[in-house]
């Protein structure tokens, strides 16, 4: 069972890992390039953890596991993550 959202639903766990305000934070795709912010991509929620993809070709963007006492954060479908000073 998972539940496509946009990505302002990953806002929670990403606001317990990141000191700002991620949603805000823009993501080029390694995959095809396209640069959003995190709020505009797609989040998939479900029991394993959150997904977050590229809108434009459905790459992962983000994976956040959290296990535990830990958060796993594997970003490899992110080529830049640009966030804003201020
Ligand atoms: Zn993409």
């Amino acid at each position: 069972m998972e539940n496509k959202l946009d990505g302002n639903a990953a806002g929670g766990i990403l606001q317990a890992i990141f000191p700002f305000e991620m949603t805000l934070v823009r993501a080029t795709c390694s995959g095809c390039g396209t640069t959003n912010v995190i709020g505009a991509t797609a989040a998939y929620i479900h029991g394993m953890g959150t997904v977050i993809r590229c809108p434009s070709c459905d790459n992962v963007l983000v994976r956040i596991v959290h296990a535990r006492d830990r958060y796993l954060l594997d970003m490899r479908g992110v080529r830049v993550l640009e966030i804003k000073d201020g």
